[in-house]
């Protein structure tokens, strides 16, 4: 008996000691992070053009030390012991999935030869220079041979991470762990059947007459807007900064410091009032993990379709709501005099303005979906039917035909529009709708609980919808992955038909069909 008790003792002793010295190796780990994010930030923001060989120089520096203390046998030791069943069993869940993250994430890297990932580091540096060149000049061919390369070399790099699975689907679970190609097939047939008769049947009714929204309206009063809508939403200025950036983007430094961007166009505030609302979702998902879990795994929240299910929540589900707006149009109209003069209902049929068009990012929440069901049909011709890259465009323009009903003129406005093949993010694409998916269902889960979303919105209690979702999702950051999420906030699997719902009631109240 007392020997036993000294066993377990001294287990307990070896564990805590490991754990303490792979925290501290991770608090260092965390140092480049965030010095790498700060620079990303910089670079993104104010940082002047002649600036760049310097700033590029930091960057490769302190991506190079990260790689090294990423891959050194000294942490695949502390995160080997910790796996071994008497000592990961005693561990907190926490903990337990951080060493099972970072020991899958070890693994992959160290399986990865180190001049390859030189090499497709560079390639994929040249291949978005040449990408933006391509895309200018709305010409494919210069983009091809890069896109060509691209594409092999990612079935490389992903063959030597997962070498025994289908690559396309190792790539979908970097992006949305734990959803696979089958479930995301189901999902996506799901919607594209329900889809392409409310389309139709919106279609058939006139489009609104958005005339009085023309003009020209300033920049500096479009950016206090901003700050008034995050602040309604519920973002913490005091765990945050905004700023000013070509693309909106979030960014998470700490739990205390989750800074947004955004962009305004002078003839256009729609786009920065609805990416302030975006991104604003983004951060207060950020702001909210609880802070006991800083410095595991579940502060990083990599799941792709989690993090804009909550995103697009804000900005779709929520914002582009009447009942959103009836406690801050008055603001609005404070602010930008333009809306003084526009009835809240006119304001509405503005942001909901279904109609097929060629841009993804400039697409409404419906045809929207059709945009990344096209995609993702790509990236399956591309990965598992290897269409030879020069037929790519063709196909883009045929599935346009086919999904929305209308074909790109040019390759500007058809297969060279995103970036994100450029850089060899195959896979991410998906997770944007899956998103939308997921808050079909949290949607649902919100109203059985809480009663009509339109009723708490218009009484101007959005917080008590923000602490719902803080409290059901934010909080646990990364502890569960997006399945185990709608398990537990939705009781069931994923599927599509809420969402469905949602637009189907929606649409024909906007648009008056039955
Ligand atoms: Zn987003």
């Amino acid at each position: 008996m007392q020997h036993q008790k000294r066993e377990a003792e001294c287990l307990e002793d070896v564990m805590n000691q490991t754990v303490d010295q792979l925290k501290e190796y991770l608090h260092n780990l965390r140092q480049y992070d965030h010095i790498l994010s700060l620079l990303y930030w910089d670079m993104n923001t104010l940082a002047p053009e002649k600036g760049l060989e310097a700033r590029v120089s930091a960057i490769n520096y302190f991506s190079a030390e990260q790689f090294r203390l990423a891959t050194a046998d000294e942490y695949g030791r502390m995160l080997e012991e910790l796996r071994k069943p008497e000592l990961f069993d005693a561990l907190d869940p926490a903990m337990q999935l951080t060493v099972k993250r970072y020991s899958r994430d070890y693994e992959r890297f160290r399986r990865i030869p180190e001049d390859f990932y030189t090499s497709y580091t560079e390639t994929k540096t040249r291949s978005e220079k040449a990408w933006e060149k391509a895309k200018q000049s709305a010409d494919f061919s210069v983009f091809a041979p890069y896109l060509d390369k691209v594409i092999s070399m990612t079935k490389e790099y992903v063959h030597y991470m997962e070498p025994d699975r289908d690559p396309y689907e190792a790539l979908l679970d970097l992006y949305e762990e734990g959803i696979d190609g089958d479930t995301i097939d189901r999902v996506f047939a799901e919607l594209k059947e329900g889809l392409l008769p409310l389309l139709n049947k919106i279609e058939e009714c006139p489009r609104p007459d958005l005339s009085a929204l023309e003009g020209s309206y300033d920049m500096i009063a479009q950016k206090k807007v901003q700050d008034m809508l995050l602040a309604y939403i519920g973002f913490d200025a005091d765990a945050g900064a905004t700023a000013e950036s070509e693309h909106p983007f979030t960014l998470d430094l700490s739990i205390g410091d989750v800074r947004v961007t955004n962009h305004y166009k002078e003839d256009d505030p729609l786009s920065a009032i609805f990416s302030a609302i975006h991104e604003g979702g983004h951060a207060i998902f950020g702001q909210n993990i609880d802070p006991s879990y800083e410095g595991t795994a579940v502060e990083k929240v990599d799941m792709m379709g989690l993090h804009e299910s909550q995103s697009r929540f804000f900005e779709n589900i929520l914002g582009r709501r009447r009942s959103f707006w009836v406690p801050v149009y008055d603001k609005l109209g404070e602010l930008l005099p333009q809306f003084k003069d526009i009835p809240l209902d006119m304001f509405c049929s503005a942001i909901n303005d279904v109609h097929p068009s060629m841009i993804r990012t400039e697409a409404d929440e419906v045809t929207y979906c059709l945009h990344i069901i096209l995609r993702y049909e790509m990236e399956k011709a591309i990965f598992r039917d290897n269409i030879p890259t020069d037929k790519l465009p063709q196909l883009w323009n045929d599935k346009m035909e086919e999904l929305l009903g209308i074909r790109p003129e040019n390759d500007g406005e058809g297969i060279l529009q995103d970036m994100h093949w450029s850089d060899g993010s195959f896979g991410y694409f998906p997770s944007y709708l899956l998103g939308s998916v997921y808050d079909g269902m949290f949607l649902e889960a919100l109203e059985t609980e809480m009663g009509s979303v339109d009723a708490i919105l218009e009484e101007g209690r959005i917080s008590e919808i923000t602490a719902w979702l803080n409290k059901k999702i934010h909080q646990y950051g990364s502890l569960y992955t997006s399945a185990e999420v709608l398990q537990r906030v939705c009781g069931r699997e994923l599927t599509a038909q809420p969402l469905l719902e949602y637009f189907y009631k929606k649409y024909a109240k906007l648009y008056g069909f039955c």
